[in-house]
């Protein structure tokens, strides 16, 4: 999870639906919206150029129980069908991180560790850190059923993919072979906007004696 820049001011068609019984929250100015913002990027499990988009909230609206929080747009974030599903767990009610407007990375880390994803808070005492980062744990291990055991699979093996990549790259410029298209490469590779960021952002953060001059790419957000 990384910080996402959300634009304003909020797509019309939200004040219009909200003023109807049955309003819908999905029309097409708010998806067009979200998938820009978002980079078409699942801001739970950061996979990229999502098949199955859902706009989630993130706080629940319970079938239309909070009328505000519907139509909310600062409540409207971009996932995949997976994570959704995962989130609509009671447990996550109160809320979790809101990636629009605190940086995510300034209170977790991002991991791989054996064979499922580690995710750490910097205070074990914050509800909405530790619900964050069980979130995150189960979008990559989730296995309670049989079309899940499958979805989280593919999101672990897509990120160690990525992770690979990030690795190739890191030991060029280590190598000082081909450097200069291994630093370009590598900055595109830590873009916000791109897959599994947060894990290769904390990565190249941890290994900053090594990589001083990549540590510009990874800076996080002005408080
Ligand atoms: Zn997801």
């Amino acid at each position: 999870m990384v910080k996402v820049e959300r634009s304003f001011p909020a797509p019309a068609s939200l004040a219009e639906e909200a003023k109807k019984v049955n309003g819908k929250y999905d029309r097409q100015d708010v998806i067009e919206r979200l998938r820009q913002d978002f980079h078409n990027k699942c801001y739970i499990c950061e996979m990229k150029g999502l098949q199955d988009p859902n706009v989630e909230h993130l706080l629940p609206h319970k079938s239309g129980k909070y009328q505000d929080r519907k139509y909310d747009w600062e409540n409207l974030f971009w996932s995949c069908g997976h994570c959704n599903g995962i989130k609509n767990s009671s447990k996550y009610d109160e809320g979790i991180i809101d990636c629009c407007n605190t940086d995510p990375e300034r209170y977790l880390h991002f991991r791989m560790e054996g064979s499922n994803v580690a995710i750490s808070v910097s205070d074990p005492k914050d509800e909405i850190l530790k619900r964050t980062a069980q979130l995150v744990v189960e979008t990559f291990s989730m296995k309670n059923t049989g079309m899940r055991t499958y979805t989280s699979d593919i999101r672990w093996k897509l990120l160690q993919k990525e992770m690979n990549l990030l690795y190739r790259q890191l030991e060029r410029v280590h190598n000082g072979s081909g450097s200069k298209t291994a630093v370009r490469t590598l900055r595109s590779l830590l873009r916000r906007e791109s897959a599994f960021a947060a894990f290769k952002r904390s990565y190249v953060r941890d290994h900053a004696a090594e990589y001083p001059e990549l540590q510009q790419y990874v800076a996080l957000e002005d408080q």
